[in-house]
């Protein structure tokens, strides 16, 4: 099975990604996990890419577009893939469109794990990071034993300034401008498969599955 997962910041599409490869037993495509062990390896593709991040640019397309389309070429696609991270804009979807054409094959899903956005905000807004040894938790779902007081520790909790409102308002409208066009591209392909992601893990486990079969 040929899928692909989407979903704004905070809506737990990782956590699904990771459990979906698991059950399905097909290889996680996700092109940020590829970034990191390109970078970290130090191929030329991953210098490349970290040009453009160290001068907080965007990687060009055609750099994501030429690692992605290397990636599905493996032998291990032969029985399905799970992309996650890619594509994020129109013009990358075409040219995925364009990959899958050359290597003969099709997305069977697009999942969108959808959360309404005054949830994103509370699950995101709500995170606190311990400034000793970095523990995460979250005021409302996994609140510390002591308020601001890591349980691990003892150090001091904070809120990292990328989880200010501000910041996740802008994060929440980039990622929705974006990715509306994607949304409706795949709607009109008919493989659009939207998910309510505003539930306990299992549950959008189960309805993505039973979406899929
Ligand atoms: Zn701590």
């Amino acid at each position: 099975m040929n899928l692909l997962i989407m979903g704004p910041p905070g809506a737990g599409k990782g956590t699904q990604a990771e459990v979906l490869v698991k059950e399905l037993k097909i290889p996680h495509i996700s092109t940020g996990d590829m970034f990191r062990a390109a970078i970290s390896e130090g191929t030329a593709m991953g210098k490349k890419a970290k040009e453009y991040m160290d001068q907080g640019r965007l990687v060009p397309d055609e750099v994501v577009v030429g690692m992605v389309k290397e990636r599905l070429g493996k032998p291990d696609t032969g029985v399905g893939f799970l992309l996650d991270g890619f594509p994020r804009t129109l013009p990358q979807a075409g040219a995925l469109d364009e990959t899958l054409a050359a290597l003969g094959i099709k997305l069977d899903a697009v999942i969108n794990v959808a959360v309404p956005r005054e949830r994103l905000m509370a699950r995101l807004t709500g995170r606190r990071v311990c400034r000793n040894c970095g523990a995460s938790y979250h005021v409302m779902f996994n609140p510390p034993q002591s308020e601001g007081i890591c349980n691990a520790c003892g150090g001091e909790l904070y809120q990292r300034s990328d989880d200010n409102e501000v910041s996740v308002g802008n994060r929440l409208d980039v990622y929705e401008a974006q990715t509306r066009p994607l949304i409706d591209y795949y709607q009109a392909q008919g493989v659009l498969k939207d998910i309510n992601g505003d539930q306990a893990i299992d549950r959008v486990l189960r309805d993505i599955l039973a979406s899929l079969f």
